[in-house]
């Protein structure tokens, strides 16, 4: 499998560890996005705001005309100051604050995927204190199980995100009650780094369900939105360099049956910026150890946290050396055995000095960062600066 390309020379003198994002892919991954959305009428894609909101990232993700998908006040935040339209903004989480709940009313947000009936009263009530209507759609969830990392599961009953189904038309109910709400959508998402499109279509039956109910009540919904969690191919990040997004959107297109004027939103994250971005880290030692041999690099799980909290693999390459490869544990500085990126992985043999990729180090990297152990937190270099 031949190494990724990295621009060596100039990577040599950045202070390691640090993120190093490939922009050009990710301008293609985005063109990729939109052709095979476009195909389709009524589709409209959203990028997940938490898998990276580097501020440079996001303008590209924006000037290529995809929406936000937001958590937190923080992230409404950075997607206005990157320029995303507030018509374009929709937030969701089990836990808004006041404040956050304020900050999306005060920007005119598109839509609140509303997740209980105690989260749908506060909104009402902030929002009349405002004198706004604010639109929202609720997040249900269908019981759909996704063939997954159990701990990036969240559409099974037993997960705490969404309202039950049964408790559906009730929650539309509640809004005919309340002046300052109005019920725009329903919104799903059934977890994360799902790669067997079979998962998406029991999504998409169990919407085709619920609709078939709700037609039966006359509830007419504007949009629905069914998440994000497109998978990336982290075994082989050269060769499979961007998600296969026709199929993605092809199953959407043959399997929900939408309604006229009905508009079908998605969420991705992990699918648009994962595999643009390798975290570069520097060999500081390598040791023999009674049984293996360590590489002991300068990044740890405050740099990328996917390794030890997910045993997330991510393909690692020594980009500075061709010599022949032997088998190492990939280990980081930091007081925890968990800091440990890969057991026993290939590398071209490692000197100290030499400077190695992490991989599809894209989604959930930097953002996820700490200063566990006081460490200074890893800087993100875009393709096109250096
Ligand atoms: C995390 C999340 C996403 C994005 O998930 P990916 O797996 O990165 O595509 C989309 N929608 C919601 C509500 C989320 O919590």
């Amino acid at each position: 499998m031949a190494k990724g390309v990295f621009p060596i020379d100039k990577l040599q003198s950045i202070e390691t560890p640090f993120y190093y994002y490939d922009t050009e892919l990710l301008r293609e991954t985005l063109r990729s996005i939109n052709t095979e959305a476009q195909k389709h009428e009524g589709f409209v894609v959203h990028y997940a705001v938490k898998a990276n909101a580097n501020p440079r990232i996001l303008r590209i993700i924006r000037e290529a005309g995809l929406g936000a998908d937001c958590v937190s006040g923080g992230e409404i935040e950075a997607s206005v100051k990157a320029g995303f339209p507030a018509s374009k903004i929709v937030y969701a989480g089990v836990g808004k604050a006041d404040w956050e709940i304020n900050l999306g009313l005060d920007n005119d947000i598109f839509c609140f995927n509303v997740e209980s009936i105690p989260e749908l009263e506060v909104i009402n009530e902030l929002a009349a204190a405002k004198g706004k209507v604010a639109r929202v759609a609720f997040r249900l969830n269908p019981n759909v199980g996704a063939h997954t990392h159990a701990n990036i599961t969240t559409g099974l009953a037993e997960n705490k995100f969404g309202i039950a189904m049964r408790d559906m038309l009730s929650v539309i109910g509640e809004t005919e009650k309340l002046a300052n709400v109005k019920f725009v959508g329903l919104h799903f998402h059934i977890g994360s780094q799902i790669l067997d499109m079979g998962d998406f279509e029991a999504l998409c039956n169990r919407v085709n369900e619920l609709q078939d109910e709700l037609d039966r009540h006359r509830i007419h919904v504007e949009h629905i939105n069914v998440g994000g969690g497109l998978g990336v191919d982290y075994a082989h990040p050269n060769r499979v360099p961007i998600p296969d997004f026709k199929a993605y959107f092809d199953t959407y297109a043959r399997k929900l049956k939408l309604r006229p004027g009905q508009t079908l939103h998605f969420e991705l994250g992990r699918a648009v910026v994962a595999q643009c971005g390798s975290l570069i880290t520097r060999t500081l030692y390598i040791k023999e150890g009674a049984v293996k041999k360590f590489a002991i690099v300068d990044a740890g799980f405050t740099d990328l946290i996917r390794p030890a909290l997910y045993q997330a693999y991510h393909k690692i390459e020594n980009i500075t050396s061709d010599e022949p490869t032997e088998a190492y544990d990939v280990v980081g500085p930091i007081c925890e055995s968990t800091d440990v990126f890969a057991k026993q992985t290939d590398l071209n043999r490692a000197k100290r000095g030499d400077l190695l990729a992490i991989r599809s180090a894209g989604a959930y990297g930097e953002i996820m960062a700490s200063q566990y152990n006081l460490r200074r937190l890893p800087q993100g270099y875009m393709s096109d600066d250096i």
